[in-house]
């Protein structure tokens, strides 16, 4: 057993009792654990501030002076001490409400003290509630050191482990371990990058001597954690393409057919380019496995199509699953229009389809006579067997899991299909090489010419009247409108409330309109009904929560209105705006908010105004609310990071990126003694663990 994976319960000062707090509360087990428990920030504690420089906008500052008096006030209950510091410049109050005796007892007046709180203003004066006080000594007189602060619980605090607890932990297992830690990173890949070593790094970390050297330890930390995730999934995707044999097909005959005489439009830049990476995925005899990205409405579709030709022209069948069987119909009538156009055949296969019509659908796939099947999570059934499939395209990637994705690539036995995952849910590049860092991706980043791009603006509640006009105008001219309210977590009742209270000012204001109305609360046929009467353009109106995110297309409709705009996150909104803008009519979208924004609301419908881009928009995203939130990553253990940020590491990941590549480039099995360290590491970190930066 390693030093590090000592349990905490035998480091000095902490014991049985306080380990199971420290396991419970901050998941540290080990010693290793308690190592790489890193600080969240750290207190300024380099320089003394003069009391005449302090004002209430400072964080935490540290100031030294002597106490010139001492007073209680207040009765039994609501008692404080107040104890008033000075120094050659001005004065401050310290008031305490707690611990009164104790701080009493160890206030001497003509004694120099350092002090090191929030400085705030009450009744004019300046203060600190509850500062940290300690006797000045020659060593803290020097100052020169930035205090590191902890995650900690409020269970903890009350169990007197606080920072100052954890501090001395630290010092404690850091001064055993040193003889422990082991570099990680060869010395020409440190020297490449110009890092330090880890034992360095890890002591600065907790205790920086200095803000450079705090940076340079954070810059390595960074570094091996983003380094070793790379490279086990460049590893993992070396491995599949030596161990996947893909069909070859690179035979055109087909799809310069379907070019000649079916291709409805010219393609764009982004899709001619995407169609040359698949095609020399397709035909390198190696195993397709691409992630296809592009923006609502971009064009994904005949992309998938022109690969679905592709295997077709190999003699193989290709099959595309979809999240839900909406998408799934939809999906199959635009493929069936091409497919029919071509003479291949092509079927559905969902839930909702009957016994009986499967029964044909299963023995034509089997016998091959079937090419295309298009369906949802019933393509993974047991009885599903293709005679020789080609190619899986997977739409909205985030909603299956990996485990899916390789079901359905082993449905045929002696080789794998080709993979072609799509997505319309914009992922920032940083985000996307970590979570699909063993795919390749493509980017359509273009949308097809003369598409009208959706004018965005931002309007507050008092202009609604404003806003009803420009209502009126839309449905005269002949279009269809949204109005949607958000979703109310804390209560379906409030929720209810907001869209019928919407629902009615509506339908005061456009007495002579039919509108339509849909929400949570309502029965599945009576949602099925409401939508339809919208589609077919009996209803002008259509007032809804945010139940219309998928699956809808009515190209008639040209405005989205939102209501509490600031309630809703960025990719949400962008969605919600994906709505429109899918005719030929120039569409709108209004975002409406009250007058009160925060800071992050504020971007947020900034962001929406000023562009359509999805990407930036998902940049946008990942920088305001972290990796963790953004849809589909949750479940995900390779962004469990100790201490990278995707949101704001991009640059370094990208190196990191490229440093794994070049290692494994010269090196697939890491085989060469200058790479041993990398090795050991790797092999040193039980399999289960996805981090592999973690120390051992
Ligand atoms: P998405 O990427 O959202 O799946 P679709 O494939 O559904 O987008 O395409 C959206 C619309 O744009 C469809 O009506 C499609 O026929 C059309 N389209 C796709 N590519 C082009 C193009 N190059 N030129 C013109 N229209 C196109
Ligand atoms: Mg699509």
């Amino acid at each position: 057993m390693s030093f590090f994976d000592t349990s905490l319960e035998f480091l000095k000062g902490v014991g049985p009792q306080r380990a199971a707090l420290l396991q419970k509360e901050l998941k540290l087990f080990t010693f290793g654990d308690l190592i790489q428990h890193y600080p969240f920030r750290y207190e300024d504690r380099t320089r003394f501030y003069n009391l005449n420089e302090v004002n209430e906008l400072m964080p935490f500052v540290q100031v030294k002076g002597k106490i010139t008096d001492i007073e209680l006030i207040g009765d039994k209950f609501k008692r404080r001490l107040v104890a008033y510091l000075a120094d050659e410049y001005g004065e401050i109050e310290l008031v305490w409400f707690q611990g009164i005796n104790g701080i009493m007892q160890k206030l001497k007046p003509t004694i120099n003290y350092v002090v090191f709180g929030k400085p705030s203003v009450f009744g004019n004066k300046l203060q600190m509630a509850h500062p940290e006080i300690e006797l000045l000594t020659e060593k803290s007189e020097k100052g020169g050191y930035l205090q590191p602060v902890y995650p900690l619980s409020e269970k903890l605090r009350t169990k007197y482990i606080d920072n100052k607890f954890i501090v001395r932990l630290q010092q404690e297992v850091l001064k055993g371990s040193l003889n422990h830690i082991r570099e990680t990173l060869p010395t020409a890949l440190l020297q490449q990058q110009n890092l330090i070593g880890k034992k360095k790094s890890i002591i600065n970390i907790h205790f920086p001597k200095n803000q450079e050297w705090l940076l340079r330890a954070q810059q390595r930390l960074k570094f091996e954690e983003l380094f070793f995730i790379q490279l086990r999934l460049i590893k993992m995707k070396l491995v599949r393409q030596g161990k996947f044999k893909g069909l070859v097909f690179g035979d055109t005959v087909i799809l310069t057919r379907f070019y000649k005489e079916h291709l409805p439009f010219d393609l764009t830049e982004a899709q001619k380019k995407v169609v040359r990476e698949i095609y020399a995925d397709m035909k390198s005899g190696k195993q397709m496995n691409r992630l296809l990205q592009g923006d609502v409405g971009s064009g994904k579709t005949i992309v998938g199509f022109i690969a679905i030709l592709l295997a077709i022209g190999g003699d193989a069948q290709a099959a595309l699953m979809a999240p839900t069987e909406i998408l799934a119909q939809q999906h199959y009538a635009n493929l069936k229009k091409y497919a029919d156009l071509m003479g291949i055949s092509i079927a559905l296969l969902t839930g909702s389809v009957k016994k009986s019509a499967r029964k044909p659908i299963h023995e034509q796939l089997e016998n091959g006579t079937l090419k295309i099947l298009i369906g949802t999570h019933a393509l993974l059934e047991e009885e599903v067997k293709f005679n020789k499939l080609g190619l899986a395209i997977i739409d909205e990637q985030h909603r299956f899991g990996v485990a899916q994705r390789s079901k359905l690539w082993q449905k045929t036995t002696d080789f794998y299909p080709h993979v072609l995952v799509m997505t319309a849910t914009p992922i920032p590049r940083t985000l996307a090489m970590t979570l699909y860092g063993d795919l390749e991706i493509s980017v359509i980043d273009e949308l097809p010419k003369g598409r009208k791009p959706i004018k965005t603006t931002h309007q507050f509640d008092s202009h609604r009247l404003k806003v009803n006009a420009f209502i009126k105008a839309q449905v005269d001219a002949g279009r269809q409108v949204y109005i949607v309210y958000p979703l109310i977590e804390e209560s379906e009742k409030l929720d209810l409330k907001h869209v019928m209270d919407g629902y009615e000012s509506i339908a005061r204001a456009f007495p002579d309109l039919p509108i339509s109305i849909l929400h949570g609360q309502m029965k599945p046929e009576a949602k099925d009904f409401e939508m339809a009467r919208f589609v077919k353009g009996e209803t002008k109106i259509m007032v809804a929560t945010t139940v219309i995110e998928v699956g809808v297309d009515v190209p008639n409709a040209s405005v989205m209105i939102i209501e509490s705009a600031q309630r809703f996150g960025l990719s949400q909104l962008h969605q919600l705006r994906g709505r429109v803008g899918r005719g030929a009519e120039q569409s709108y979208c209004i975002l409406i908010t009250d007058h009160k924004l925060g800071a992050e609301s504020k971007t947020r419908i900034e962001t929406m105004v000023r562009t359509n881009n999805g990407f930036e928009i998902a940049e946008t995203d990942l920088k305001l609310r972290g990796p963790g939130d953004i849809m589909g990553t949750q479940q995900s253990g390779a962004l469990d990071l100790l201490i990278a940020d995707l949101g704001k590491d991009g640059e370094l990941l990208k190196t990191a990126r490229e440093a794994a590549h070049q290692v494994l480039d010269s090196d697939p099995l890491l085989q060469q003694p200058e790479n041993a360290m990398i090795l050991m590491q790797i092999e040193s970190i039980k399999k289960a663990a996805v981090n592999w930066s973690r120390i051992s």
